[in-house]
């Protein structure tokens, strides 16, 4: 009998592991299912493109039935409870058992009601909204710490920098992005704050940083009320809402502080605190990593998390490479690219304060990466360009 991993969320997390796993082990092996409400994965860094009109939905999405051509089972419904202790999982299209679980849900958004690119269907009233705004006030805020890829809103901002630019206007719409934190990519270290403060303030991007978790207090019509007291009126306004773990997460004893816990890793060790056949991945993990929520750090330390279910289910030690967390962030600026690329090894050990970080600047060639990428995502994963 083939031994059984039950993967749940078919994003980014979801594909890199069954797709390693079964690199490895055959379907005499292990019978992997993955299950995702969705029956499409969305390449998501591509949102701000569907935005800004770059591209259209199907352009950046691929069916999660391709993962049948890997022997990979496919079953779409939505987890509704996690029960790790009796080693089951309901969704609605039944219950599930497993030899090994790997919680790859993601983080959910917790709309607002405004425009933003942290989800496909909002990204698309994003163009309508830039339109509508000839003269007047842009903000891009962020409402509140964690959410997905820490750089976005920054490119965000230079993207409806570079829209109004085109069209003449740009003098005509002021642009300002309200964040939690106090300087952009703070988080990135002071250097990196020193470098985009100037480049924020060389397109005339105005910053406003508040300097703790939740930046905004309230939205009104035509206003934001941030927790320092301020408020700051908008002709048009893109907000990040708030992000939470899904609730199957925050209902299990999977989760500490709102956010699945990984047991050690510092150290590459991403089983669940209590469980060892449980596996915690990705943006549902990554606040008790501490990282930023970004597909490339978890694609980083995979490996770990391939080679212990590997072990778990099949006896065999793959050995494990050095361990690092890595990411890299591709921004794009309008014709060029720019781009972040950090080592979080020494700051999730706990050795340095900071990330160690570089950054490219504004290039084509840069631009040329975060394209080429999108390409490369889905052939990867799903064996299809879309
Ligand atoms: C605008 C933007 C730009 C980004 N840019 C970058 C970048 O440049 N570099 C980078 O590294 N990262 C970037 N990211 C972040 C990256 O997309 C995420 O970190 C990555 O997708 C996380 O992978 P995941 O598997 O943890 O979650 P996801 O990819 O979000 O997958 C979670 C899956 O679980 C499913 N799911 C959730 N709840 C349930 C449920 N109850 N039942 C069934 N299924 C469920 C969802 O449908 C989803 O398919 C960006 C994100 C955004 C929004």
């Amino acid at each position: 009998m083939p031994k059984k991993l039950l993967v749940l969320g078919g994003g980014t997390g979801g594909l890199i592991i069954s797709r390693e796993v079964r690199e490895r082990l055959t379907p005499d092996e292990v019978e992997i299912t993955v299950v995702d409400a969705k029956d499409k994965s969305e390449f998501r860094p591509s949102y701000l493109y569907v935005a800004f009109g770059y591209r259209m939905p199907e352009q950046i999405s691929a069916p999660l039935e391709h993962l049948r051509k890997y022997r990979i089972n496919f079953v779409k419904a939505r987890v509704t409870k996690i029960d790790p202790a009796n080693r089951r999982v309901s969704t609605t299209a039944g219950d599930f058992t497993y030899d090994d679980l790997v919680v790859s849900l993601g983080a959910e958004t917790v709309e607002t009601g405004l425009p933003h690119t942290w989800e496909l269907e909002p990204s698309l009233k994003v163009a309508d909204a830039l339109s509508q705004v000839r003269q007047g006030h842009v903000v891009i805020g962020v409402y509140s710490l964690p959410y997905r890829c820490p750089p976005a809103p920054i490119e965000l901002a230079m993207l409806t920098h570079f829209y109004y630019l085109t069209r003449g206007l740009r003098d005509k719409v002021k642009i300002t992005v309200v964040h939690p934190l106090k300087k952009p990519f703070e988080n990135f270290g002071p250097m990196a704050a020193k470098w985009m403060s100037g480049f924020l303030q060389q397109l005339g991007i105005e910053y406003i940083g508040i300097g703790q978790g939740q930046a905004i207090k309230s939205i009104g019509k035509n206003e934001l009320e941030l927790t320092n007291g301020e408020r700051v009126k908008f002709d048009t306004a893109f907000v990040v809402p708030p992000h939470k773990a899904p609730d199957p997460v925050l209902n299990s004893d999977l989760a500490k502080n709102g956010w699945a816990a990984p047991r050690n890793p510092a150290n590459g060790d991403f089983r669940s605190e209590k469980y060892d056949d449980v596996y915690v991945v990705g943006d549902v993990a990554a606040p008790n990593v501490p990282v930023g929520m970004a597909g490339t750090i978890l694609h980083s330390y995979s490996p770990w998390v391939v080679n212990n279910i590997v072990a778990d289910l099949a006896g065999v030690s793959l050995g494990n490479p050095p361990f690092r967390v890595t990411g890299t962030c591709a921004l794009d600026v309008g014709g060029f690219g720019m781009a972040a690329a950090c080592d979080f090894t020494p700051f999730v050990k706990k050795q340095k304060p900071y990330p160690d970080c570089m950054f490219l600047p504004p290039s084509p060639v840069t631009r040329m990466f975060k394209e080429m990428f999108e390409k490369i995502y889905f052939n990867w994963l799903l064996g299809v360009v879309p």
